[in-house]
């Protein structure tokens, strides 16, 4: 009997985001048969119920036995053991959104179906940690020696703001340019090639750009060039962002504040992770088999 493979289509694009972690099965049977002197029935049953933490996927904390694979790793980077002991967790990261809050739920609700081949979890996470999160990731997706990373960036920061599975379809010419526009009555517009954004919209890519290259080398570069701190006001300023934001004080520093603050507030609220262990426990129980049998 086959399952059907439960799809995570029904979610924009924009706010999912996956992470791989491989384990070393060697490493990992090590610590129960060598270190616990158990037996290898006793570790493989223990070993099943294996989930790596949170901080093993972000990076923030990844240990022993888990890793990330990178391009030409053909052995354990703990244990030097070979390639046929790699296994591999798939994390499924949401940032909640009310316009497919729905959807979420009903996926959801499928996953549970299936507890022990998904983990599911929904850390606690302020407004602030999670547009950092997504700021981080766009960061270590851009690849800032190339100019369209601005292109790619304001992109990101748009599909943000209005999640949707149709992108894809109405961007499908292509995004030549992002351009500031008065004239047009929602956030954006799109037409042959041009993105039409508000000065609200318009800002803030700008402000996005500013934050995410200001800890690169010549950083501080948007659309308008590159801006010092002040520099980056005074054009906001002019272009009516500000204005568009109703967002008012003498001091800039407070200005950018209070933007930042905003960005984050009109951001996503909640986090949701599904850990896919099939590839996991597929490849244990081959190790196991193959262990048991020797
Ligand atoms: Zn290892």
């Amino acid at each position: 009997m086959t399952k059907v493979e439960i799809s995570f289509d029904s979610i924009p694009r924009s706010a999912v985001s996956k992470t791989t972690l491989n384990i070393c099965l060697k490493c990992a049977f090590d610590v129960f048969t060598k270190q616990l002197k158990l037996a290898p029935r006793t570790a493989y049953s223990e070993l099943k119920k294996h989930t790596p933490e949170e901080a093993d996927f972000t990076g923030a904390a990844t240990s022993r036995p888990h890793f990330f694979h990178s391009e030409g790793l053909d052995h354990c980077p703990y244990c030097y053991g070979a390639k046929r002991w790699f296994a591999e967790f798939h994390a499924i990261r949401i940032d909640a959104n009310p316009s497919f809050e729905k959807e979420r739920k009903k996926l959801w609700a499928a996953l549970k179906k299936s507890p022990d081949r998904y983990v599911l979890w929904s850390p606690e996470r302020t407004q602030m940690q999670i547009f950092s999160e997504w700021l981080e990731r766009l960061n270590r997706s851009l690849n800032f020696e190339d100019n369209r990373w601005l292109l790619n960036a304001a992109i990101s920061y748009i599909k943000r703001t209005a999640p949707s599975n149709d992108w894809d379809e109405v961007l499908s010419a292509g995004v030549q340019r992002v351009q500031l526009s008065r004239q047009i009555n929602d956030n954006w517009r799109y037409e042959n090639g041009l993105l039409y954004v508000s000065p609200a919209l318009y800002g803030d890519v700008l402000m996005v750009q500013h934050l995410l290259s200001r800890s690169h080398q010549h950083g501080g570069r948007t659309f308008e060039g590159r801006l010092t701190f002040q520099e980056l006001i005074r054009r906001l300023r002019r272009t009516g962002y500000f204005a568009a934001k109703n967002i008012d004080a003498e001091d800039p520093y407070e200005l950018f504040e209070q933007a930042v603050a905003r960005l984050v507030d009109s951001g996503p609220s909640a986090v949701y992770y599904a850990v896919d262990r099939k590839p996991y426990l597929d490849k244990l129980k081959s190790v196991y088999e193959k262990k048991r049998d020797k």
